[in-house]
């Protein structure tokens, strides 16, 4: 609720702050439990910095993150140790995580042990168990992290998420780093996991055909904002915010459902540190009125829970 995150920007010998970056500028967004909520947008667009004020990655500047109505930001001590394994979060490239000098089954098992979730005599049973859940086995289990391709790696960073028996899981483009026919299969792998496991995600990609393919709710940002959030079907069939409109029109493998509306942008991304005035997109937007410019645009309902901020959409 309302969270933002602004980071100083520092500069000269003495590293004043001298400015701030609004990497992410008031939103809302909720997860329902069993939904895959799509975070998408261009890189800078603030949906990374979204999912690690969850996990506590990096704190939040303001607003509120509630998990099943507890504020992450105020539980403390026991509280907080036993809330943390709930929430679990994934990341692009999982072999940066993966100490090289320790076999993955430890690594898997590692975070058990930390959490102090189970006996070490459990621990192996434990490991194999969601090894086979992510598709390897106890032939992978003695082996060192360079051993594995990049699809399986993920299945590894992927399994020891899932050994603290979560109930959310925030994954970072998570298939960004694969190859095409290797993505499908690590996406099977999460919807797998959502039946079987009762999983939630927050999935944050730039990747339009992928939301597709697995999201339930979709929230688009721009420059630190949300512009638009509504079903998957909605957003993709009924697009309304001309930047939805222009990424869903740029889809290098066209989604073949969708009707295509050519939107080209103009220039690129504007900087962060110095964000344009009124609507933020105005710079690029085929559509921008003095308005524009001047006025910034409320989040709102344009019907039936499908949420846009632009003044060129009247209700
Ligand atoms: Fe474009 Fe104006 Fe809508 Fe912003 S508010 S997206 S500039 S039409
Ligand atoms: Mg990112």
């Amino acid at each position: 609720r309302h969270l933002k995150k602004y980071f100083p920007i520092k500069s000269g010998l003495l590293q004043r702050t001298t400015g701030q970056i609004k990497a992410v500028d008031d939103i809302n967004l909720k997860i329902m439990p069993g939904d895959t909520f799509g975070l998408v947008g261009e890189s800078g667009s603030g949906k990374s910095t979204v999912g690690r004020t969850i996990v506590r990655l990096t704190d939040k500047t303001e607003g509120e993150v509630l998990f099943k109505g507890t504020d992450l930001y105020k539980v403390q001590g026991e509280d907080l140790r036993k809330l943390r394994p709930r929430i679990q979060m994934i990341f692009q490239d999982p072999y940066g995580s993966l100490n090289p000098r320790i076999r993955v089954g430890d690594a898997i098992g590692e975070a058990l042990l930390d959490h102090g979730l189970a006996a070490k005599e459990e621990i192996r049973e434990r490991v194999l168990e969601v090894l086979g859940a992510c598709g390897l086995s106890s032939y992978h289990i003695d082996r060192y992290p360079h051993e594995f391709s990049g699809g399986q790696r993920q299945r590894i960073g992927i399994a020891r998420a899932l050994i603290l028996n979560p109930e959310l899981m925030i994954a970072d483009e998570p298939v960004s780093a694969l190859d095409v026919s290797i993505q499908a299969q690590i996406i099977n792998l999460f919807r797998k996991l959502q039946e079987t496991q009762g999983l939630t995600y927050l999935f944050i990609s730039h990747d339009l055909s992928v939301v597709e393919h697995l999201c339930s709710q979709v929230g688009v940002m721009y420059l630190g904002g949300m512009v638009e959030m509504a079903s998957r079907d909605e957003l993709f069939l009924h697009p309304l915010h001309p930047y939805t409109k222009a990424l869903l029109s740029a889809v290098p493998v066209p989604i073949p459902r969708l009707k295509r509306e050519r939107i080209i942008l103009k220039g690129d991304i504007p900087s962060p540190a110095n964000p344009p005035s009124g609507c933020k997109f105005h710079t690029r937007c085929p559509f921008a009125t003095a308005e524009c410019r001047e006025k910034i645009p409320e989040f709102r309902d344009a019907g039936g829970g499908h949420f846009v901020a632009c003044h060129l959409v009247v209700q």
